[in-house]
């Protein structure tokens, strides 16, 4: 396992060397896997993290999506509602125009 010296920097592999190979000084190695499995969790916790916010992401999207096409038919309906008002004041309009032809004559 390569580790770095805490007193100098150092790297150098913690199987081949009980001390530093640069400046003698011991490390520690329950505070060194201490350290190591800490960095370990540190990284998993960000996956975990990273994960959740890509479902998040993803949920959100689904949302937006659903949102759309709801919005999508809703406009649909709206649209063709639109055009029905609009066919009856057009023959509303037309019944008028021949009532009042048919009283001219
Ligand atoms: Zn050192």
């Amino acid at each position: 396992m390569l580790i770095h010296c805490d007193f100098c920097g150092g790297a150098f592999d913690s199987e081949k060397h009980a001390t530093c190979p640069r400046c003698g000084a011991s490390w520690d190695k329950d505070a060194e896997a201490d350290r190591v499995k800490k960095e370990e969790e540190n990284q998993k916790q960000a996956e975990r993290n990273a994960q959740s916010t890509e479902e998040f992401l993803q949920t959100a999207n689904a949302v937006r999506r659903t949102v759309n096409s709801v919005g999508h038919v809703v406009g649909g309906v709206l649209g063709i509602f639109r055009i029905i008002l609009f066919i009856i004041a057009l023959i509303i309009i037309l019944a008028i125009a021949f009532i009042i032809l048919k009283f001219l004559r």
